[in-house]
């Protein structure tokens, strides 16, 4: 039977028979790939552990007939600290149910987007930083290399230049920010705050498909340097200073709900692991 090795992280698993196991693995080499762990549910089983979520291993894989069987598995990284943090280890599920979704469409990214997955989950689990914060630029990345990045410099509708008193909402549909003139040239009904958490900035419209979602000056710049990257995020907040400012962590959770909403309208459905997010922050 043909072998080959891939280097993967398990980023989902179901239940086979009596004691397999089939796991959902993001690999440097194929991208999203489906594998049996036999006996993985067995007590006792070497590979029960590895065959764990979040796991990253080297396998080495036969080639099956419907699905390829792992036949060897060399453990590399646990992020074991997740495991110690519910909220931190929800946020890293929410990576791996990403990578679920939006995996097929990364096959031609996929060694770039396991290094990226491998060190996010690192900085997830070992970081002190704010892990909302740590989410919003996963999912800038996610975006940018499914080529479905948000526009946030000019307006979708008409190209001109936002700026904090042009800018109104985020539209779904149109993949970014929108004028003040295009928001309301569309005609959408706008506005209502029910629901909404205090301290979150931006209010869904009352349109039912969540087209747009308003979006404040502050929740945008939250954006804007989420979109850039950590080293200037961590250049904006100084590091003497033990927790952000209320209003900044205010922002971060609504640039988070902007950027949730507009996954999941891409995914065309809710993130479950978002379901266990909302109950614990
Ligand atoms: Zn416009």
């Amino acid at each position: 039977m043909p072998t080959f090795s891939l280097t993967a992280i398990n980023v989902g698993t179901f239940n086979l028979g009596e004691a397999d196991k089939i796991i959902t693995l993001f690999s440097r080499e194929k991208g999203l790939h489906r594998a049996v762990a036999k006996g993985a549910r067995k007590p006792g089983a070497r590979i029960s552990g590895k065959a764990e979520l979040l796991n990253v291993n080297r396998l080495l894989l036969a080639k099956g007939k419907n699905l390829d069987i792992i036949t060897q598995c060399e453990n590399i990284e646990t992020f074991a600290n997740l495991r110690h943090d519910l909220t931190r280890l929800t946020y890293a599920l929410y990576y791996a149910e990403l990578t679920q979704i939006f995996g097929q469409g990364l096959a031609e990214e996929s060694e770039r987007y396991f290094d990226k997955l491998c060190l996010s989950m690192g900085l997830m689990a070992a970081s002190g930083r704010d892990p909302a914060l740590l989410c919003l630029e996963f999912e800038f990345s996610l975006l940018d290399m499914l080529g479905i990045k948000p526009e946030l410099n000019f307006c979708v509708g008409c190209r001109a230049p936002l700026t904090e008193s042009n800018l109104t909402a985020f539209n779904h549909e149109l993949g970014g920010l929108v004028c003040h003139t295009c928001f309301h040239r569309m005609r959408r009904p706008a506005v209502s705050t029910d629901g909404v958490k205090e301290g979150a900035e931006c209010y869904e419209a009352m349109d039912g498909q969540r087209t747009n979602v308003y979006v404040t000056p502050l929740v945008w710049k939250r954006m804007v340097l989420a979109n850039i990257g950590s080293e200037q995020i961590d250049m904006e907040i100084n590091p003497e200073q033990p927790k952000e400012p209320r209003a900044l962590v205010g922002a971060t959770v609504a640039a988070r709900r902007v950027m949730q909403s507009y996954i999941e309208y891409k995914a065309g459905k809710r993130m479950r692991a978002l379901d266990l997010l909302a109950n614990l922050i």
